[in-house]
């Protein structure tokens, strides 16, 4: 996958701002000798994306929306708008700026791990 990845982003080399006309606005270079891993890389989101999720048919579940968490006995379980929930060792935020996850867990007092 990782192969993949690197074929399918830009070159590592820096990273610009223009204008409409294309005129340099600012451009900041960046290490074009680092290897692969070091690198910043440019990647097209729908590709990264695939390959994110490329093994995981069984393990990701779509289209549910996260209302709550409740915690016991150091085990997390979450719940969704449709009724449904799941559990898990660990729960991670990972819904964006308006994260309903970490404002639940601001109220409730979470532990940090
Ligand atoms: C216009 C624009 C252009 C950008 N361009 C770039 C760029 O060129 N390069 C770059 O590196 N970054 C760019 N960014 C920033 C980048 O998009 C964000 O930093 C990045 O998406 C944050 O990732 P995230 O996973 O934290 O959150 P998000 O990408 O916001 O993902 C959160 C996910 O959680 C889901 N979610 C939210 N609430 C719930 C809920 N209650 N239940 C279930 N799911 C929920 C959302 O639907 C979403 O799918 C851009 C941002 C914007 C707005």
């Amino acid at each position: 996958m990782w192969e993949s990845f690197v074929a399918t982003a830009g070159e590592p080399g820096g990273l610009g701002f223009l204008t409409e006309q294309l005129s340099e606005l600012v451009v900041i270079n960046g290490e074009a000798t680092a290897g692969p891993a070091e690198g910043s890389h440019a990647v097209d989101r729908i590709t990264l994306r695939h390959l994110l999720l490329s093994g995981l048919d069984d393990a990701v579940h779509c289209d549910k929306t996260f209302t709550h968490y409740e915690e016991h006995d150091g085990k997390v379980t979450a719940f969704f708008d449709d009724g449904s929930c799941g559990g898990a060792d660990l729960l991670v935020g990972a819904d964006g700026a308006g994260s309903v996850v970490r404002r639940h867990g601001c109220r409730t007092g979470w532990r940090r791990r």
